[in-house]
């Protein structure tokens, strides 16, 4: 049962092959038993999990339910859960449990769907090794001594270790769609403001979206098409109804025109990756897709400038950890300075300190224009290289990652080199532009992710390019060894 996707299982559920509490309590004694080996999940919620599925077959037997209706899933730890502990893989929120939900996890109840957890991720999502969390490492279903990518790491694992269908994750500079690409998964980041973010703990307010990780398109477009809402308690979210994401799929992709921008097939990127992306691309050219060469000229300035915008608005929004309000605070302080340093101090890991120190110089009187301002245009110059090119072409196409899953340890020393990690991704969060990540191939025995990005809101489109690859290949249906 655990081999089925999200629509297989709406299909099932509604054919009555198996029950949702079937499925779920399968899922739950799969965790139970492989989870030690990957460490994807920080909270697994059975009793209230087998509830929710209990409700869910009774609607089921109704004849009224909704989308997905006894559907298991599982919520990356930094989407708030009521009476759950959000921890968002730190110390300083390890005793946290919200008293309300995020607008995405209240959208998949009113969907039927089942929550089983909360799944690991690097701290305050802020890594591509998923080995910052304070609830330790999470393993490579592919191969448990390399990283599974991050920050979503635990959302991206548990999906290719069969663990759960689809999850929630969160990207704000590649963290669906690296993972995804590391463990042979389908992450999505939406367009900018498509996804509410109210309930989801910030990390960069203007970069942060959430969006689904499944093992198809067309499940992550059944996830989406729940995910996505006007939301009034976010201002950021567009005001736009709940669309049917699945509606383009089966859309013939004959004369799509595919940018290839030559900067993302440059020096840097892994040969074996490079040629497994050119190989997806040439099955694109069997469908009938055109490839057109693009330039996107301002790319090499994508990561040192989010290296300072990131990090800005991560230390303003991690200024409310202070220990007064909620969250971890240090033994006997002696004043209340005391208080705020030794709890800051204790309750936050080595990188996102070092975000804080970046972010607080690069915003203090003095560099500010020098560093975050002109970080802020740079920006502006990467979003237009994008809207020049979308005149030209209906996608773009490159690889995810410049390299496959690395060991784990390899780059704990060296945060430039793991920064690297987004060369490719952290772009479209600068820009808002939606981004996908699907499996196209193995480089030493590794998955390879393929970077789809589309045009503002054309989601639609991108899941249809999606899975008419899928339909093609069978990349998407490898299975990870520890998995079987
Ligand atoms: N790896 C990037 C960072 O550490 C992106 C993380 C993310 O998308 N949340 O900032």
């Amino acid at each position: 049962m655990h081999q089925l996707t999200i629509a297989e299982i709406i299909r099932g559920l509604r054919d009555k092959q198996f029950s949702s509490v079937e499925i779920t309590s399968h899922l739950l004694e799969r965790i139970q038993e492989l989870d030690s080996q990957f460490n994807s999940f920080i909270t697994v919620t059975g009793d209230q999990a087998i509830k929710q599925a209990a409700a869910a077959d009774a609607r089921l037997a109704q004849g009224d339910a909704p989308a997905l209706c006894g559907v298991p899933i599982a919520h990356k730890d930094i989407f708030c859960t009521n009476g759950v502990r959000t921890s968002c893989g730190s110390k300083m929120l390890d005793n946290f449990v919200p008293p309300y939900d995020a607008t995405v996890v209240d959208n998949f109840q009113q969907a039927g769907a089942v929550s089983l957890g909360k799944t690991n991720m690097d701290e305050f999502a802020m890594g591509s090794s998923n080995e910052s969390s304070f609830y330790g490492a999470v393993k490579n279903p592919w191969d448990v001594e390399r990283i599974p990518g991050g920050s979503s790491g635990g959302s991206a694992a548990a999906v290719a270790a069969q663990l759960v269908p689809g999850t929630t994750a969160t990207d704000t500079g590649g963290s669906i769609r690296q993972p995804a690409a590391m463990t042979g998964t389908t992450g999505l980041k939406p367009t900018y403001g498509r996804v509410s973010r109210w309930g989801m703990i910030a990390f960069a307010s203007s970069l942060d979206q959430g969006g689904p990780i499944t093992r198809t398109a067309e499940d992550a477009a059944l996830m989406l098409s729940v995910m996505a809402s006007p939301d009034k308690k976010d201002s950021t979210c567009l005001d736009r109804p709940a669309e049917d994401y699945t509606a383009k799929l089966n859309d013939t992709i004959d004369g799509l025109k595919i940018g290839v921008p030559s900067e993302y097939l440059s020096d840097g990127l892994d040969s074996e990756v490079r040629a497994q992306v050119q190989e997806a691309l040439n099955e694109y050219e069997k469908l009938g897709a055109k490839l057109v060469e693009i330039s996107l000229p301002h790319s090499k300035l994508a990561v040192p400038s989010y290296y300072v915008i990131a990090p800005a608005e991560a230390s303003a929004n991690l200024s409310r950890f202070d220990g007064v309000r909620y969250g971890y605070r240090c033994e006997n302080p002696a004043d209340l300075r005391d208080l705020y340093m030794r709890s800051r101090g204790e309750g936050f890991g080595e990188e996102v300190k070092r975000r804080i120190l970046v972010g607080s110089y690069a915003l203090s009187a003095g560099y500010y224009d020098a560093y975050y301002n002109k970080a802020q245009q740079v920006r502006r110059l990467i979003k237009q290289d994008f809207v020049d090119a979308f005149d030209k072409v209906d996608v773009i196409m490159g690889p995810t990652a410049p390299n496959p899953a690395f060991k784990l340890g390899e780059k704990n020393a060296d945060p430039v080199a793991m920064y690297l990690e987004d060369i490719y991704t952290i772009a479209t969060n600068l820009a808002g532009l939606p981004g996908m990540s699907i499996p196209c191939g193995f480089a030493r025995g590794l998955p390879v992710g393929l970077q789809i990005i589309g045009n503002y809101l054309d989601e639609a489109r991108m899941l249809n390019v999606a899975h008419q690859f899928q339909q093609a290949t069978d990349w998407h249906q490898k299975t990870a060894p520890t998995a079987e």
